[in-house]
């Protein structure tokens, strides 16, 4: 690692969003995604799945006040992922086991939307969450509803299967949001109070053991890097030592002897720092990566970085799908080997790729690389945006690449891939994830160190940086071009990334070009205009992934393109672009020349060459797949 490349994002508070496209993405956030939210959580949704976790706080609330009176309190089993009126008494804990997480995710999406957009309401509503999520702390800083409503004497018994550590972590990074939004104390005094209570518990003294499902890593980081306290950055770096360690922490609590290298689910197989490849449950693996980019950098570790960087290479170059997806099976829903990416039976949550854009983020303040930066945008502009209807009101967990409803209702295989998003889910990870991202997007554009300024991404703000005040004028989504306004504070370096897919570029200021990046060298003012183009391309993938070849995916500028039954009838297997389809260009459509194969009921028959009839394909960007009901949807399409 080279010190000099070290570089650190601009602040929320310092950008400010002006982008029309994605202005409607935080607007729809705002208006309809952290309202419906709030009623999901409060279980005011008649149609969805009921989520209990604003229910799990007020029991929580009053076990802790019973508690304080000397009163008797009841104990419960805290031995399941999942708690209904089926198998757990009524003032039992209810819901999944990581429901807490869900009330801190909303928290810190209302925090950014706050930043963004000051609304009184919103934040006293928020401010009356935050007031029953500390109600039920127990006294010694522990809070998770699971256990303080079940079992005070099982905390921390089971890092591997409960999401003890993962709902702290998930308050931490809420409690930094909504301090750092509102300059309201109470919510981080109490992930604080908590982090103490973790520090105290585990280390070198104390257990010896590290979280089943990962993200206290970056969050305890988050935590240091707000509060200057040293021992949340330890606690962090012990988490990561110890993940791996043989014999495992999670046989030894089992009383089972060690023998063999289990865990990749966890990412707990072998220690991180001998990591090479990204495997196991693809959200739990990318928060793990995240914290690890954090902590190589904070300690200056080399062996953690390479780490970080082998793992990154092996998702960009064998895990990861054309659309940023990746946790290609449900199985574990988790990474599977290399260059298994299968179109229709893909997992690709939104989680995971959202987890991907934070492990990005973090790389690229260790070092630039364009590349990098360009799978931040994959991810950003396709699986991340798909997770959404466009009106804001339902969401996809499962982000394929390829649908048939009628596979979706009668092939148990495929019951996980939803041919329409859904309104809520009972495990709504993904939901509030997007909508902490996507109010948060200004924090994965740029990076900055004394003498250098990144543009990794190309969105219309207002940013006052170190370096300089930048006015960033943006149509990149509709032709590819952008103008910045630079007004710097002192002599610097500029940098601007030069996306992977683009052939051709232009910038009105002469600059070197190294390594992906356009640098200019700043002293006054000025007005950078880039031209990257939309250029529309045909996409092959290698041909050691099964599923794609002889075909290809079509795409322009950052998006991914697919078609879909709605514009091109049914069976879109028969589908077959041309070698030169002539692409017509419309506002949010590709038409490109085509054939379509004549049906064969026939099962098997002698080979001739097929028959075909011309045919126009309409293709409409992935991420606005599935907002017109129920129909096929293809990425892939045969050459
Ligand atoms: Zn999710």
């Amino acid at each position: 690692m080279n010190r000099e490349n070290f570089s650190n994002h601009i602040p929320l508070k310092n950008i400010e969003i002006t982008d029309p496209f994605w202005l409607e993405k935080t607007e729809l956030v705002r208006k309809e995604v952290i309202p419906y939210q709030y009623k999901a959580l409060h279980d005011r949704i008649p149609d969805a799945e009921r989520s209990y976790a604003i229910e799990n706080f007020v029991k929580a609330g009053e076990t802790v006040r019973r508690l304080k009176n000397g009163e008797e309190v009841p104990v419960y089993p805290a031995d399941k992922w999942h708690y209904d009126d089926n198998n757990a008494a009524p003032e039992a804990f209810h819901g999944w086991v990581f429901q807490d997480s869900d009330v801190y995710k909303w928290l810190e999406a209302v925090s950014y939307s706050l930043l963004n957009y000051s609304d009184k309401e919103l934040e006293s509503k928020a401010k009356a969450v935050i007031d029953l999520v500390c109600s039920a702390q127990l006294d010694n800083g522990y809070l998770d509803t699971l256990y303080v409503i079940n079992n005070r004497d099982e905390i921390f018994s089971n890092l591997k299967d409960f999401h003890e550590l993962y709902c702290f972590g998930h308050m931490a990074e809420a409690a930094v949001a909504f301090y750092d939004a509102t300059g309201e104390r109470k919510l981080l005094d109490a992930a604080c109070r908590f982090a103490d209570l973790i520090c105290k518990t585990f280390g070198e003294n104390g257990i010896k053991g590290y979280p089943g499902h990962e993200i206290a890593e970056m969050a305890l980081v988050k935590l240091y890097n707000f509060t200057g306290e040293r021992r949340y950055l330890d606690a962090a770096k012990f988490f990561i030592d110890e993940r791996g360690k043989k014999p495992y922490y999670y046989d030894i609590v089992l009383g089972k002897e060690t023998v063999n290298d289990n865990y990749h689910y966890n990412q707990a197989h072998c220690e991180p720092r001998k990591q090479n490849e990204a495997v196991g449950h693809a959200v739990r693996g990318v928060y793990l990566y995240s914290g690890m980019a954090d902590v190589a950098k904070l300690f200056n570790d080399d062996e953690l970085y390479h780490a970080c960087e082998k793992i990154m290479d092996n998702i960009m170059n064998k895990k990861m799908y054309v659309t940023g997806g990746i946790g290609a099976t449900v199985d574990g829903e988790a990474f599977s080997f290399d260059y298994d990416l299968p179109n229709d039976l893909a997992y690709s949550e939104t989680c995971a790729s959202i987890g991907l854009i934070f492990f990005a983020r973090r790389m690229l303040e260790i070092k630039p690389v364009a590349r990098v930066a360009d799978t931040v945008e994959r991810a950003l502009y396709n699986t991340v945006l798909s997770g959404m209807a466009q009106d804001g009101k339902s969401f996809f967990y499962v982000n394929p690449l390829e649908v048939l409803p009628e596979a979706s209702q009668k092939d148990s295989r495929k019951r996980h891939v939803k041919p329409v998003r859904q309104k809520w889910f009972g495990c709504a990870c993904c939901p509030p994830n997007l909508a902490r991202l996507i109010s948060s997007i200004g924090e994965y554009c740029y990076t900055e160190n004394e003498n250098m300024l990144y543009v990794h991404q190309f969105i219309g703000s207002r940013v006052k940086a170190e370096n300089a005040d930048l006015v960033i004028k943006s149509s990149y989504v509709q032709n590819g071009k952008i103008s910045i306004e630079i007004n710097p504070k002192k002599r610097f370096t500029f940098a601007v990334r030069i996306p992977s897919w683009c052939n051709k570029f232009n910038f009105s200021v002469p600059s070197e070009i190294k390594d992906g990046y356009a640098y200019f060298e700043i002293c006054d003012e000025c007005i950078i205009d880039c031209d990257f183009g939309t250029e529309v391309k045909m996409i092959k993938c290698s041909n050691r992934v099964r599923a794609n070849t002889d075909k290809i995916a079509v795409t322009r500028g950052p998006f991914v393109y697919c078609v879909e039954e709605a514009d091109n009838g049914k069976n879109l297997q028969m589908l077959k672009i041309s070698k030169n389809p002539n692409f017509r260009i419309f506002e949010n459509e590709i038409i490109a020349d085509g054939f379509r194969e004549k049906e064969c009921e026939t099962l098997y028959s002698d080979w001739r060459e097929p028959e075909l009839e011309k045919a126009e394909i309409k293709l409409i960007p992935y991420y606005l797949w599935g907002n017109r009901g129920e129909n096929e949807m293809s990425v892939y399409i045969r050459i």
